[in-house]
């Protein structure tokens, strides 16, 4: 078997390692001045006015809820094509996470699905801004006002992009960033929640530290000792050489964006001569991100089945992936909720036709060609 292509891997060099390794001799494990320093970095680079660095963006999603208030019996609607997690932080606040479909050309949130899904329970909205690609903000923000709803954008995927020239991370109320290895950037496990406002960025900040205030004039006025806990809140803080790797990372972006664009480029032009190959659509407002580089196989031009292609793919060596299975349709969404099949059709047939291929900014010109030849192969094997 040829020598395998991952579909996505971390890039780390010796500026990374030195980086960590510095922090590491310092006295502050966890938190110190890098988690600060890290939170600011990004947040500039945004350009959104707080940031709190947090260690996963599960976490960041769970103190996102919190910081907006989700109580039990409040609806949430988030998007049927996302990873897991963007629904399960709903239901940590003992909320129902309200699965609404999304658009055939991006798999991104369909407004008028989001729409639909309204309820006087609803309180928030989650936009996930797939693949890299931020979602129609103006129109969904639009919707969040008129119904007096919080806009949440789950951008794990979208350090980096932009939606009409702002930043993903600045396009909502709240925003999350994740930087598990195969993100834009990585701090090993990391997550950061992001936003305008203050009150929220300091719920979310108590969250990440047991619901412990750290209000200096209480110290002041009681002794140094003194704390007080106000809500629950959970460990959720990152450690002090996390922040440092994540500093070093950010710092790459344009340079890793620019080859994610690259290598998006060569894919599209090879595949457009394809018949039953389709690479998502991407809306001119955006600067995409290209976390993942997804392509639709339509089985009745191709003559080949998204599970024979996947297979095949993998036979040659080539690290394919499948993002994502549609939340209701896991197990555990039919048992609690009653969701089944039928319920986001728009989901349910992009599913059977997804692939993700390699993209990531360490893939090679060689790879991108052994990628692109296994796709011709493919398709040409089994096109009648
Ligand atoms: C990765 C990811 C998460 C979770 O982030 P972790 O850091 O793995 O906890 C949430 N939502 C989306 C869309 C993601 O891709």
């Amino acid at each position: 078997m040829p020598l395998q292509i991952p579909y996505n891997h971390q890039t780390i060099d010796e500026d990374d390692i030195r980086a960590v390794s510095e922090a590491l001799r310092s006295d502050l494990l966890t938190t110190g001045p890098l988690v600060e320093k890290f939170e600011r970095a990004v947040t500039d680079f945004v350009g959104v006015d707080s940031g709190v660095a947090v260690c996963n963006g599960t976490a960041a999603l769970h103190a996102a809820m919190a910081a907006i208030g989700i109580k039990p019996e409040d609806e949430v609607i988030v998007p049927a094509i996302t990873f897991v997690a963007t629904a399960n932080c709903v239901i940590f606040m003992g909320g129902k996470p309200v699965i609404a479909d999304v658009t055939p050309g991006d798999l991104l949130l369909d407004p008028e699905q989001v729409e639909a899904k309204i309820t006087p329970r609803t309180k928030a909205i989650i936009a996930v801004d797939y693949a890299g690609q931020p979602c129609d903000y103006d129109t969904l923000g639009d919707i969040a006002k008129r119904h007096g709803l919080l806009l949440v954008d789950d951008a794990c995927h979208a350090l980096g992009a932009a939606y009409k020239g702002r930043k993903a991370g600045a396009l909502a109320d709240i925003s999350v960033f994740s930087f598990h290895p195969v993100k834009q950037i990585t701090t090993g496990e990391g997550g950061m929640v992001l936003t305008e406002n203050r009150e929220l960025a300091e719920k979310a900040r108590r969250f990440r530290n047991h619901g412990i205030t750290t209000d200096h004039n209480q110290r002041a006025e009681h002794g140094t000792w003194y704390y007080e806990m106000t809500e629950l809140g959970y460990n959720y803080r990152i450690t002090d050489f996390q922040c440092a790797l994540g500093i070093s990372q950010l710092q790459k972006i344009p340079a890793w964006q620019a080859r994610r664009h690259e290598i998006a480029a060569r894919y599209g032009e090879a595949l457009a001569e394809l018949p039953g190959i389709n690479p998502l659509a991407v809306s001119p407002d955006v600067n995409h991100a290209y976390h993942l580089y997804v392509i639709r196989l339509d089985p009745a031009i191709t003559g080949i089945s998204r599970k024979a292609a996947f297979q095949a793919f993998r036979e040659a060596g080539i690290g394919v992936n499948v993002h994502y299975i549609p939340v209701h349709l896991q197990p555990f969404y039919r048992k609690k909720f009653g969701y089944k099949r039928g319920d986001c059709p728009v989901a349910e047939d992009a599913y059977e036709q997804i692939i993700s291929l390699p993209m990531f900014p360490g893939l090679l010109d060689t790879e991108i060609d052994r990628v692109i030849q296994a796709v011709h192969i493919i398709t040409r094997e089994h096109s009648r």
